[in-house]
């Protein structure tokens, strides 16, 4: 049996005894849709200091600044289209539909679980397409392909800002409530592309551990998640999870 044969069988015995299989995302699914991640060679924070263009701090000193940069990453995250690995999820959650719950709980802010079909989509960290008002309730998610000035204002007067979690900001209440109940679910917990290091989102695999999930993993490097997986797929989620999704498949109708 191969490794992605086993983590089917993980996944499969999951579906029949009516447990959920709940995904957990981050940068890595969406690194083959040309979404840069944020740690590795290649990521975000090796040209830019986290602390300037993703906290409230940095906002405060310069939104100018951290506008220019959110729009590149929005401009990024609106011109990629979801890859195989956005895909086979949402066939996951279609083939199993009438069987169990298999919601995605991401960290990412690009939109592509929604776009590649996945329609139960928990978003912890918010949305690169979304943005709010720091002083007044308004928030839109209508917004111009490219903001003619930077920071843009809101009708009150006040400033906009990316609706996405930013370094030692709280999570959406809402959307860390739905995820914490998920994880106290038991079932799988399918953990693909998240170096799991940013808190609290990388409690959540903790939690399921807890109330006895079995978690499986997608990654092309190891993680502090990989020594507690019942197993461990060694690479790429665009490769893997297809072979994930066609050998869990065969396990159901065997
Ligand atoms: P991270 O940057 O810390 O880690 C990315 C992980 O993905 C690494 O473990 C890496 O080995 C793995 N990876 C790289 N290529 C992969 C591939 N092809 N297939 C599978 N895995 C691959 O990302 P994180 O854990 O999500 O945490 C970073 C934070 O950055 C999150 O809060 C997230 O909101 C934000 N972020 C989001 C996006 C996005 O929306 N696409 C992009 C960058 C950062």
């Amino acid at each position: 049996m191969t490794e992605v044969e086993r983590a089917a069988t993980v996944l499969a015995e999951s579906a029949r005894a009516g447990r959920p299989i709940v995904a957990f995302t981050g940068a890595g699914i969406s690194q083959e849709s040309g979404v840069p991640t944020f740690r590795g060679a290649a990521g975000l924070w090796t040209e830019h200091q986290p602390a300037r263009v993703a906290s409230r701090e940095g906002f405060v000193a310069d939104p100018a600044y951290v506008w220019r940069f959110h729009e590149e990453l929005r401009r990024v995250c609106r011109e990629a289209a979801p890859n195989p690995a956005h895909i086979a999820l949402a066939w996951i959650e279609t083939a199993l539909a009438d069987s169990v719950p298999t919601p995605v709980i991401t960290q990412n802010i690009d939109g592509l679980h929604q776009e590649g079909g996945s329609r139960d989509v928990i978003e912890l960290h918010g949305n690169a397409q979304r943005v709010r008002c720091t002083r007044c309730a308004y928030t839109s998610d209508d917004l111009p392909t490219a903001f003619e000035e930077l920071p843009p204002l809101c009708a009150c007067g006040a400033l906009l800002r990316p609706d996405v979690v930013w370094l030692g900001e709280e999570l959406p209440r809402e959307a860390m409530r739905r995820a914490q109940q998920w994880a106290e679910q038991g079932g799988v917990m399918l953990i693909v592309g998240t170096s799991a290091t940013v808190q609290p989102a990388a409690t959540l695999p903790m939690l399921a551990l807890q109330h006895g999930a079995a978690l499986v993993e997608i990654n092309p490097e190891a993680t502090p998640i990989s020594a507690l997986a019942q197993v461990s797929l060694r690479g790429r989620a665009g490769r893997l999870l297809p072979e994930l999704a066609e050998a869990l498949a065969t396990a159901l109708d065997t």
